[in-house]
């Protein structure tokens, strides 16, 4: 399998999927994507059905990644798919589904469900991709003998993500920013309570841009990039993207009986990278019908998914909201869906990113590429936080269900897409516990918490003040890695 960039570069150039793990950007600022999407054939479909979600993770992985050998690779995905892992589960359902899809009931004649990817370690869905990331590198750095410095900044969901997946990894220490005195209690007890020694959490006197700011200033000092190797896991990872593309298999075959069956998703969305996997497993021949994009009050794709116009935010015109891990101002790995969209002319898309950069975004209304995202199954949404206290309460009452903020910006706008006798399968994103200010709004109850999570506030916590200063994580990193 050969990856190459959305740009264009290097055209001519190979890359493996093991040369592009560890990486971000391709040299020219694009994003990578498989030269060719693999196709399914109907009889692997039929024979991944029954299949047990590491030994379809294998499979599905096997098809974007030939250059780790085969019984490494499922050793790698049966280590990341465990009940083990992904036991936080509400009801009496099996730990061992890794995904289980939850029935809420028939609207307009449509099933609709939600599929669970918040089971996992820090319960949001970007367990679901991160712990395998973790090791993936892991394993790739041991190849190699090397070692790799993650450095992060973080509001509440990745951050932990990123921790809970590397902490004890042999060869990776994770340096993470994050506002001091910003995050809600529950979060910050998450990440800070880890005293594994190869995870450090320093809390930023100021904002998140402030401790974004700090990693790119490092991340532009090459000389220290590359002295003491540091690295990132950010949502443009390809191999994020292709860990998420199993559990829409996952929920198809949950959700259907047979193959000649079509299923619509519904993904609360960001940066793209979610329904970005979505995509792609429709690319690869999975039956979905619709592909709903949903987004809270930071609507720059639904925007895009109704007008054709692409309009990235400024800092201050982002709104906080109460679902804040969607609260985004421009969509990192919408370029891959564009790439497809524009029929992978890689010309066409660096002068529209160029044109993001310089004037904040472009239109394709009037071009005959926007009809096509219709073809290629996208509509979208947007919520507000009345709606989404609204929906929290409604499925509350009608379905017995607590979902988070997140997960009801999803239900929101699935109602608008419900087609008669298509079963709508809505990604949970994240547990209510997280977000449980809005549960309480809401439902004037507390949110449901994981019993392994009881007393998590009050355990020790490990974490060091910073001021907002570049040169000062820089002096931590280097008393800290020992190099
Ligand atoms: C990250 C996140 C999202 C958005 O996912 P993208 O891949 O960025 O679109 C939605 N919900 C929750 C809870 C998240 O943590």
């Amino acid at each position: 399998m050969n990856y190459l960039s959305t740009r264009g570069a290097g055209a001519g150039e190979r890359h493996t999927f093991s040369e592009i793990l560890l990486g971000g950007l391709a040299k020219d600022g694009g994003l990578y994507l498989p030269a060719d999407y693999p196709r399914v054939t109907p009889d692997e479909l039929t024979r991944w059905r029954t299949l047990p979600y590491a030994d379809l993770a294998f499979e599905i992985l096997s098809k974007f990644c030939d250059d780790i050998p085969a019984d490494d690779l499922r050793a790698l995905t049966r280590k990341t798919y465990t009940a083990a892992t992904y036991c936080n589960v509400r009801d009496d359902e099996s730990a061992a589904q890794i995904t289980p899809l939850k029935t809420l009931g028939v609207e307009d004649g449509a099933p609709l469900s939600l599929l669970e990817l918040s089971n996992g370690p820090t319960l949001a869905f970007k367990d679901m991709a991160m712990q395998l990331i973790g090791n993936l590198f892991e394993y790739a750095l041991a190849k190699h003998g090397e070692t790799l410095n993650i450095l992060g900044a973080t509001s509440g969901d990745t951050g932990s993500a990123a921790e809970y997946a590397m902490r004890g990894k042999k060869g990776i220490r994770v340096f993470m920013l994050s506002p001091h005195n910003k995050m809600s209690a529950f979060q910050t007890a998450q990440m800070y309570s880890l005293q594994d020694p190869n995870i450090f959490n320093l809390a930023v006197q100021g904002v998140f841009d402030d401790a974004q700011d700090i990693v790119k200033a490092v991340s532009n000092d090459h000389a220290f990039k590359a002295k003491y190797k540091i690295g990132t896991v950010n949502s443009i990872n390809w191999a994020r993207v292709v860990a998420q593309v199993v559990y829409y298999f996952k929920g198809y075959f949950a959700a259907t009986k047979s193959n000649a069956e079509r299923v619509s998703f519904t993904v609360p969305s960001g940066n793209f990278g979610n329904v970005c996997a979505g995509h792609i497993a429709r690319m690869m021949g999975l039956p979905i019908e619709k592909l709903v994009v949903a987004t809270n009050e930071n609507d720059v794709l639904d925007e895009f998914f109704r007008t054709g116009i692409y309009r990235v935010r400024k800092a201050a015109e982002t709104y906080h909201t109460s679902s804040p891990s969607m609260d985004i101002s421009k969509a990192s790995n919408f370029e891959r869906f564009v790439y497809d969209l524009l029929g992978r002319d890689p010309a066409r898309v660096l002068q529209l990113f160029r044109d993001v950069e310089e004037k904040g975004g472009f239109d394709l209304a009037a071009s005959g590429d926007f009809a096509r995202v219709r073809e290629f199954g996208f509509v979208s949404g947007s919520s507000s936080h009345d709606t989404r206290v609204d929906t929290i309460r409604d499925v509350f009452q009608r379905y017995d269900t607590m979902i988070d903020t997140h997960t009801a910006d999803g239900v929101k706008v699935a109602r608008e897409h419900l087609q008669s006798g298509i079963p709508m399968i809505v990604l949970e994103t994240a547990q209510p516990i997280k977000f449980g200010e809005t549960i309480r709004e809401a439902l004037l109850r507390e949110p449901e918490r994981p019993a392994a999570f009881s007393g998590l506030e009050s355990l020790p916590q490990r974490f060091e003040v910073v001021p907002a200063d570049a040169q000062r994580v820089k002096d931590f990193i280097v008393a800290n890695t020992g190099e």
